[in-house]
């Protein structure tokens, strides 16, 4: 074991404190990664604020799953990375790897999935202990391939906002000819906007923000609705292939339903503990779809990390230091970020 800095919060309504963690000493099949950026994703909110009633969490917890940095040292069984190559890691740390779900590259579904915090944590028998830290250790493969042309601090975000994003529209065949709608213009929902632009689909942006029109238009939406305006909602009626939901707070889906083509799909990846009310006349009268995502497993991150490489695609971020996590935080309840707070995490050494 070794001490590691991190920053924790102790209870749901604790501010961000530094504190010491023990991480594991690297074991053959391990890399340990000196953190450079995490990004800050509303789940790390949702967690560290106890909101998800599923996924009790335990305290001190130290959030952060959109992590990038440099390999410090690795284990004698390690092939793919040496000390000095970028890596990075998102939300899963480990799973069984010999489950169905892991041999399809679903590691998230695995019944062992390790999460990269308030998950226990084997090694130490604690939880484990995310991104907001100067350190972490993983086995191998949980370990991203950084392509070498991106601006760190917006790659961080990529591990769990670009994942997000990026799998459900690659399951639903996004592509030109389609229309696809993002619904909320924060971290997951930038990103959706700027895969399915980069995937050749003709993209709305849907925001209860009328401020960030300009914003959808640079980051490559053709339109832009603002969604409390019933008479822009009235415009897109059955215009579109499908739709992706990134918003964290319960708010009606209908609206959104009733946009759909025929055949057309809503995918949920805002998680908000309280469900939706679905009528199912919704759905009926279209053949519409209602389905869910959770992130992605670990080829098709390396994927999307390698089709960001090459098109040079990154999140919009607001670099910050450790000592504004808490006003981080409640700017990202007030919908106030520019698209994803990533922290710098040498500002650590000096909280
Ligand atoms: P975020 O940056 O806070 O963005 C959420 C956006 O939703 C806001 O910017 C806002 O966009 C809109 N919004 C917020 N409150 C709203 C309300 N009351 N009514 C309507 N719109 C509202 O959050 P994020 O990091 O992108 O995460 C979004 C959600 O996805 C969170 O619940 C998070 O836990 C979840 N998530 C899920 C997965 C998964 O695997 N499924 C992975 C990561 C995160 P506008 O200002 O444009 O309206
Ligand atoms: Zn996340």
């Amino acid at each position: 074991m070794y001490e590691a800095k991190a920053c924790a919060v102790a209870s749901p309504t604790s501010p961000f404190r530094s504190v010491t963690i023990e991480r594991r000493d690297p074991t053959p099949h391990d890399v340990q990664i000196e953190i450079l950026y995490c990004g800050i994703c509303h789940s790390d909110l949702h967690q560290a604020r106890n909101e998800w009633s599923a996924m009790p969490t335990v305290y001190p917890c130290v959030p952060g799953h959109e992590i990038v940095g440099r390999v410090t040292r690795v284990g004698s069984a390690v092939k793919d990375f040496e000390a000095g190559d970028l890596a990075g890691v998102g939300c899963l740390v480990d799973s069984d790897g010999t489950c169905p779900e892991c041999q399809t590259h679903h590691e998230q579904f695995c019944p062992k999935a390790v999460y990269t915090y308030n998950s226990p944590d084997r090694h130490t028998g604690k939880v484990t202990y995310g991104g907001y830290s100067d350190s972490i250790v993983v086995d191998q493969r949980f370990a991203l391939r950084i392509p070498a042309n991106l601006d760190l601090a917006g790659v961080a975000p990529l591990l769990c906002a670009g994942i997000t994003t990026w799998a459900p529209l690659r399951r639903q065949n996004v592509g030109k000819g389609q229309k696809v709608g993002i619904v909320g213009l924060g971290g997951l929902g930038h990103m959706g906007v700027k895969f399915a632009r980069a995937l050749g689909a003709r993209v709305a942006v849907f925001t209860t923000t009328p401020g960030k029109a300009e914003d959808a238009l640079r980051l490559g939406a053709h339109e832009v609705v603002i969604s409390r305006d019933a008479g822009q909602m009235a415009k897109q009626a059955g215009s579109l292939d499908m739709i992706l939901d990134t918003v964290s707070a319960v708010h009606d889906l209908h609206p959104y339903l009733a946009c759909l083509k025929r055949d057309g799909n809503l995918t949920l990846v805002g998680a908000p503990d309280q469900p939706h009310g679905v009528s199912a006349f919704g759905l009926i009268f279209g053949n519409k779809s209602l389905s869910g995502s959770l992130i992605g497993g670990i080829q098709p991150t390396q994927e999307m990390l390698d089709f960001c490489g090459e098109h040079g695609i990154t999140s919009d971020v607001e670099v910050i230091p450790v000592q504004r996590l808490d006003e981080a935080y409640e700017r990202l309840l007030r919908s106030d970020v520019k698209y994803r707070f990533s922290i710098d995490m040498s500002s650590l050494r000096s909280a």
